[in-house]
């Protein structure tokens, strides 16, 4: 058996953050309607805006109102575009989600080349770490690993051990294994599993199940029933990718997001990246907007692949002590360094719920979060706080 290394945090941003009230900040809770506000002193939360609970008014920078950057609003295309002299953007469907790219180059040649780069990276490791390809190789470790050890390529390795530090992390609620229950629903054909099919996948969850060979690069499963889906964790990791390919071309200002996964490197000519925090009930509308710059960021939410049965909502993100879908939370977004970390934790945080979850990234060195509970109240963590106290405007 593997012997897990402890989880390294990351640092910490100096940032402050206004709140609605003093109260709340202290409270750890809720705001449910009220108007707040962010000013920055330091890199992560980096502008003055403006933000409403469940309607969110235009921004305002610097006494100039701009409009507020909303993904979904992008222009799909096949090739890069710029949107203004310097600036390359495109977006392609891959991994089963929209894969987003937005850079500066100065150089247009060299400036479309780094979004192709960025494309082919998803595109590759989409053939190797999809669930849903049967050429795949974690298709292949999924049907070869019950019954002989795995070789797989180090990058796969690296991800799986990450995954299993994560759910050691989480205490079994990130879990890859997940999956063996898991891929019994059927989102788009609105199937669950019935409660013998439960029961008898259930046991094969477990990611001590997962048997590492280091030297090797080498898997195993203990259990003939385990199932492995990096669903949860292999947006962020291609995101991450995609940022070195950038970052070792020399690009300084850049964004790549793949679904709920983002990741920006530096700001957007010397104004923040602003990503917007989706209303969980109500598509095409934010329940805040963050200025960002240097940082990752994911959210899990419960809108994304579910269908409704008896007025049950059934959803992709599965609680491994149950089999069932997570319902305490309707979403949850997390700050941090890195994509990889940030995807992980988002769906960690969504299964353990508010107080879990934010126990957990409260004690997290350089990881934010933001929840929206079941009945649509926000929780922030600690840090997210600390700045709606301190700020001084
Ligand atoms: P995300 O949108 O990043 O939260 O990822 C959701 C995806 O994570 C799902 O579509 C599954 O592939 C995977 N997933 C669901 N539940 C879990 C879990 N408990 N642990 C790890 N991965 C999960
Ligand atoms: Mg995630």
């Amino acid at each position: 058996m593997p012997v897990w290394t402890p989880f390294g945090g990351g640092r910490k941003v100096a940032h402050s953050w206004a709140g609605s009230s003093r109260s709340e900040a202290e409270s750890g809770c809720c705001h449910e309607t009220s108007l707040m506000k962010f000013s920055d002193i330091g890199t992560r939360v980096a502008s003055k805006d403006f933000l409403s609970y469940q309607l969110v008014a235009e921004l305002s920078h610097r006494g100039r109102m701009r409009a507020f950057f909303l993904w979904g609003l992008l222009l799909i295309s096949l090739h890069p575009s710029p949107i203004s002299a310097q600036w390359w953007q495109e977006s392609q469907a891959i991994m089963g989600t929209q894969v987003l790219v937005e850079l500066w180059h100065p150089d247009e040649a060299q400036g479309r080349a780094a979004v192709g780069a960025v494309m082919d990276e998803m595109r590759r490791i989409d053939r190797e770490m999809s669930p849903f390809k049967a050429s795949s190789l974690l298709s292949y470790m999924n049907r070869e690993a019950a019954r002989s050890p795995v070789e797989i390529t180090p990058e796969l390795f690296e991800l799986m051990w990450k995954s299993v530090r994560i759910s050691e992390l989480t205490g079994g609620a990130f879990d890859v294994t997940f999956a063996s229950a898991g891929r019994k629903y059927d989102y788009r054909k609105h199937v669950k599993p019935d409660h013998e099919a439960l029961a008898e996948a259930m046991p094969a969850i477990d990611y001590h199940h997962l048997q590492f060979d280091r030297q090797h690069t080498r898997i195993r499963y203990l259990h003939r029933g385990v199932y492995v889906d990096l669903g949860g964790i292999a947006k962020g990791h291609a995101v991450d990718r995609a940022i070195g390919i950038l970052q070792k071309r020399g690009i300084t200002q850049a964004m790549v997001g793949a679904g709920g996964d983002t990741r920006i490197i530096g700001d957007r000519r010397g104004e923040p990246w602003v990503v917007g925090v989706r209303d969980p009930r109500k598509e095409g509308e934010n329940v805040a907007v963050l200025p960002l710059t240097d940082v990752a960021v994911s959210t899990s939410g419960d809108y994304e692949r579910y269908f409704e049965l008896d007025g049950v909502r059934y959803h992709h993100i599965i609680d491994p002590k149950t089999g069932d879908s997570a319902r305490e939370v309707r979403s949850v977004t997390v700050l941090g360094d890195e994509a990889t970390t940030t995807d992980a934790l988002s769906t960690s945080v969504f299964v353990l719920g508010v107080e879990k979850g934010l126990a957990l990234v409260n004690r997290l060195p350089g990881i934010d979060a933001i929840i929206i509970d079941g009945e649509g109240r926000m929780h922030f963590s600690d840090e997210l706080l600390r700045m709606a106290k301190h700020d001084p405007s």
